[in-house]
């Protein structure tokens, strides 16, 4: 779930346009079902065209060739939020089809020596993981169909077109850039990748007993220090922080939004400290973002497997600009010209 940042900020005269590399093999394949809510807007083309902007984003950075079915509305008063079919399943198997992944990343590594052999993090016996996760993991029988045949166990994001940037150069939040935080719960990380949420509608009991997230298993607020509370403060009065790391608390990808009990945004988002990141809580208008290191290393350590293009972003590279890969485009077009030149 996304939330309105509450001090709005213009942080630029013009709305980034995502740039993308297309997929070349197969891929991850996002297919959107645009219901009647959204292709009834004006803007509904510019709109569908930051949909499959953003899929295309994701589809290019996630092996498995699976297919996902996802709903897309223009629903009143939210900025973006998702429902998505989520099923419990033994911690145990969850491990065991962790470790049984081909060819892990030197993350999935480090992130598996985390990980004993019983829920290190609660009392539960479970993990909570969306369709989509179950399906590439190998069995989806934990999970429950949508009644929708097309939806099956995929999601269904809303996203408020109120609020939205109806073009390139008009301002409003990034649709894009809400799509890819949706898209990102949809597979089980950031929001959905925590059952803090859960834990408050399903009472106190469900956080020593119930599910937790694929996210609460790398939830630290100290070194050695596992941290599964809803609380904002720690014992002492002060502010709890709370962070995302895969080496057992020693090292601080980033801050998870530990404040969301108060702010209403998902314990699983990032907190919004420092860098703009597409799974911050809350994002900020005007502002177009990437997929950046801290959400492909949780896509990864989660289960997924990612496409060199998606290794390069874990490691740290950052995304091409779309000014280099016009000046590229210009390049071999340039080159083009010569060849067919010489060719006459
Ligand atoms: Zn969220």
């Amino acid at each position: 779930m996304l939330k309105s940042r509450s001090t709005i900020l213009v942080l630029a005269a013009t709305a980034a346009v995502g740039c993308h590399v297309a997929a070349v093999q197969a891929n991850l394949n996002i297919v959107p079902i645009f219901d009647s809510s959204f292709t009834s807007s004006p803007y509904a083309s510019y709109f569908e065209s930051q949909v499959n902007s953003a899929i295309s984003e994701l589809d290019g950075y996630i092996a498995n060739p699976i297919t996902v079915h996802v709903d897309f509305s223009n629903e009143a008063g939210v900025i973006g939020s998702n429902v998505t079919a989520i099923g419990s399943i033994p911690y145990t198997t969850y491990l065991a089809q962790l470790k049984a992944r081909s060819s892990p990343t030197t993350y999935d590594t480090t992130a598996l020596a985390t990980l004993p052999s019983s829920n290190p993090v609660n009392s539960g016996t479970t993990v909570a993981i969306t369709g989509p996760l179950a399906q590439v993991l190998g069995d989806s029988s934990y999970v429950t169909p949508y009644a929708n045949p097309q939806v099956g166990i995929g999601g269904y994001i809303s996203v408020g077109f109120s609020y939205m940037a109806t073009s390139p150069t008009s301002t409003g939040y990034n649709l894009e850039t809400v799509v890819l935080h949706e898209l990102d719960e949809v597979l089980s990380i950031g929001g959905n990748g925590s059952e803090l949420n859960q834990s408050f509608y399903e009472g106190s009991n469900y956080l020593s007993t119930g599910s937790i997230g694929t996210m609460d298993l790398y939830r630290y607020s100290a070194k050695g220090v596992r941290s599964y509370t809803t609380s904002p403060t720690n014992a002492s009065g002060q502010p709890l922080y709370t962070y995302f790391s895969i080496d057992g608390g020693k090292t601080i990808l980033t801050y998870f939004n530990q404040q969301g009990y108060n702010n209403g945004g998902d314990f699983a988002d990032w907190a919004g400290y420092g860098t703009k990141q597409v799974q911050d809580y809350s994002l900020t208008s005007n502002t177009s973002l990437n997929l950046g290191r801290n959400e492909l290393i949780a896509l990864d350590v989660a289960g997924w497997t990612l496409t060199s293009s998606g290794l390069s972003v874990e490691a740290g590279n950052s995304v091409p600009e779309c000014s280099t890969l016009a000046i590229l485009g210009v390049m071999s077009a340039m080159l083009l010209l010569r060849r067919r030149t010489s060719r006459q």
